[in-house]
């Protein structure tokens, strides 16, 4: 992987395109692009190096659903994963690119009292990969 802009350059000319594992319907996986959108100011882009396949993964796979979540629409799985920081966005201060990060799949605001309070499990804005309708990380390269 080259430095910097480099892999802008490579997604445009449809070279490297973004590829993940789609749960389409029951029983049914399917590799198709996933296209990424632009990184925010607090965002981080990072290429997949390992992605497990979690029970709720096999659940969803089987079922359709987990607990209160249904899958509606076709959803990217995974998100017990590992990568490469490949890009970050103007705010971010505490990760370069080529950095190895393992990742928290619950993606929570960091911004409201309990993320400062350090109970961010608890974060009413929580988003969590391959739970509807956040994607999941089974991919090339994910935003988070
Ligand atoms: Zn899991
Ligand atoms: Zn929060």
């Amino acid at each position: 992987m080259g430095k910097g802009g480099k892999s802008h350059e490579e997604t445009k000319s449809g070279e490297d395109e973004n590829m993940a594992a789609w749960l389409v319907g029951l029983n049914t996986l399917k590799i198709q692009p996933f296209k990424l959108p632009p990184l925010g100011p607090h965002d981080a882009r990072v290429r997949m190096k390992a992605v497990g396949i979690c029970g709720s993964d096999v659940h969803y796979l089987k079922t359709m659903r987990c607990a209160d979540f249904v899958v509606k629409e076709p959803m990217v799985i995974g998100h017990e994963c590992a990568g490469i920081i490949e890009e970050v966005g103007s705010e971010v201060k505490n990760l370069v690119p080529g950095d190895r990060v393992a990742l928290e799949p619950g993606i929570s605001c960091w911004r409201c009292d309990l993320c400062k309070d350090g109970r961010y499990n608890l974060c009413p804005e929580m988003k969590f990969f391959a739970t509807p309708p956040v994607h999941g990380s089974l991919a090339h390269q994910v935003n988070l």
